[in-house]
């Protein structure tokens, strides 16, 4: 057995969970650090697709494929694509068919929680800085108290990390879309038009420069977003957040040239409306190797999410980087080699993720929109056609 670095991991996320994960199952120790205060701490968020050649080959690394099938659901993979007026423009044929499953972002951090060692996690943990120590090592500093050190510390803290400073000077830039979140609860039994509206999957709402997404989640929960194309500071201006009421009435004035039942989902969505400015590094995003340092996920490629691939790229690189730390003696060389690799895999995504967001309620996004999914359509129909002819 090679000598291990003495790891932390900042961030206990998709990205950092895994990593410590896939570490721990090859016999390697690491420490996550979280600023949440516990599990339940926040809401997490929406759900997710994983795909076959990234999240669900980590979850194979990580040996929780089978517990996965658990709470993933293969049945809310469909897409549904309306005009403002409720006609349907595009819906998939069978839901189901895809091999995409979507998971709720708490059911997967659960399932990654519930796979580590006890007190690998430490909650209430927010990193302020990073610290270089005169041996070559790291400390990290909390608010009032010291940590460390360690040889290899990975930020895996998301957009606004604070490990990035020390390994490059980008920020995140305002890609131009704005989101306003809502969610509906129990969907299926208190609202069954909206239910049939939102289908088992994903309904987009697009005309006139703006666009709703309503996307089913676990336990009957509709996530919906109201979606702008608007300077950073408009959202603020425009809504009363502290008033959820208002915010209501806002989002309905806001829309009032769509079809009233796609208005319903305003009317239907619960007290919490919450401003999401959507933010990008820029394509290509790399850093020159520092001993000791790197970044995973959002911290290393926050990208915007209509590529679907953000929580896909944070898993894979958390597999890539634990097998190179695994496999080889030198571990500062298999971090060297981690990021090379990592750079040219995102650079492609990030790109397509950009220009998602780029043709996003463009004067041309509807008919963009609709040929991604008929393409999407003949390939899985293709995929299932060879898997026949070869089964
Ligand atoms: C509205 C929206 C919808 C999205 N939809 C999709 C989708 O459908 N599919 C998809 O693949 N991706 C989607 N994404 C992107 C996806 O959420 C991210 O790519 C993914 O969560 C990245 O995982 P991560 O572990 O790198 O970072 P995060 O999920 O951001 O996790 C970072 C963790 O670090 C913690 N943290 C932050 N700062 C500190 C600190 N200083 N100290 C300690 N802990 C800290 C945070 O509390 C958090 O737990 C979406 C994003 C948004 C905003």
């Amino acid at each position: 057995m090679h000598d291990k670095p003495r790891i932390a991991i900042v961030g206990g996320g998709p990205g950092g969970l895994t990593l410590a994960r896939i570490l721990h199952v090859h016999g390697i120790a690491a420490s996550v650090f979280e600023g949440d205060a516990h599990e339940w701490d926040r809401p997490q968020g929406g759900t997710l697709d994983l795909h076959e050649e990234s999240g669900l080959h980590a979850l194979d690394c990580a040996g929780l494929r089978g517990a996965f099938a658990t709470v993933a659901r293969y049945e809310d993979q469909g897409d549904r694509l309306l005009d403002r007026h409720g006609n349907v423009l595009f819906e998939t044929a069978d839901a189901s068919a895809g091999d995409r499953p979507e998971v709720d972002r708490s059911s997967l951090r659960s399932l990654l929680l519930g796979a580590l060692p006890a007190g690998c996690v430490n909650w209430g943990r927010s990193v302020r800085d990073v610290r270089a120590r005169a041996d070559g090592r790291w400390d990290l500093l909390f608010e009032g108290d010291v940590e460390g050190p360690f040889d290899l510390v990975v930020g895996a803290d998301g957009a606004w990390s604070r490990v990035r400073p020390l390994l490059s000077p980008y920020k995140p830039q305002y890609s131009g879309i704005t989101f306003v979140e809502f969610g509906i609860d129990d969907i299926d039994r208190r609202h069954p038009a909206l239910s049939r509206l939102v289908g088992h999957g994903k309904v987009g709402i697009e005309g006139g420069g703006k666009e709703i997404i309503a996307q089913r989640n676990g336990n009957a929960h509709v996530r919906g977003y109201a979606i702008f194309r608007v300077p950073a500071d408009w959202a603020g201006k425009r809504f009363s957040f502290g008033t959820p009421g208002v915010v209501r009435e806002e989002l309905i004035r806001e829309f009032d040239d769509f079809a009233p039942e796609v208005l319903d989902l305003f009317r239907a969505a619960g007290d919490r409306f919450v401003e999401r400015q959507i933010h990008a590094l820029p394509i290509g995003h790399c850093w020159a190797h520092r001993r000791g340092l790197t970044l995973i996920g959002d911290a290393a490629h926050l990208m915007s999410p209509f590529g679907g691939e953000g929580v896909n790229a944070a898993m894979l690189d958390a597999a890539e980087l634990a097998h190179l730390l695994a496999e080889r003696a030198d571990w500062d060389g298999a971090v060297a080699d981690f990021e090379t690799h990592m750079f040219a895999r995102v650079e492609g995504i990030a790109a397509e993720a950009a220009e998602a967001a780029a043709t996003l309620l463009s004067h041309d996004s509807h008919a963009l929109t609709l040929e991604m999914y008929r393409d999407r359509e003949a390939q899985m129909a293709e995929a299932l056609r060879t898997a026949r002819t070869t089964s």
